[in-house]
């Protein structure tokens, strides 16, 4: 328990900066459960643990929120940089688009 973060009611639980610094929100459960399910995927263990215990105010900055639950930043941190290909997906959303029928 030595080095685990301190998370407090006037900082930001995911930066832990001071909140009146920047827009913030309090959670509701459902924006709770998606912060907490993106702490699962990232490894984020303190936080994880933290929202697993049940805080009852957790509040946070609009723009950490948005970024910690970004579906695309959580894919990059799951997926080792050597693994990580930048043509793969490109490729296949072209292809989805020649489907498309262009002609009016
Ligand atoms: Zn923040």
């Amino acid at each position: 328990m030595a080095d685990s973060k301190v998370y407090r009611e006037d900082t930001c639980t995911i930066c832990l900066q001071n909140l009146e610094s920047e827009a913030f929100v309090t959670l509701t459960q459902k924006g709770l459960n998606k912060v907490h399910q993106s702490s699962l995927e990232c490894g984020d263990v303190s936080l994880y643990e933290y929202l697993t215990a049940g805080p009852g105010c957790v509040k946070i900055h609009v723009t950490c929120r948005r970024d910690y639950t970004n579906q695309k930043r959580i894919s990059v941190l799951r997926t080792d940089a050597s693994e990580f290909t930048h043509d793969g997906p490109v490729k296949k959303l072209r292809s989805l688009c020649n489907f498309f029928p262009v002609e009016n």
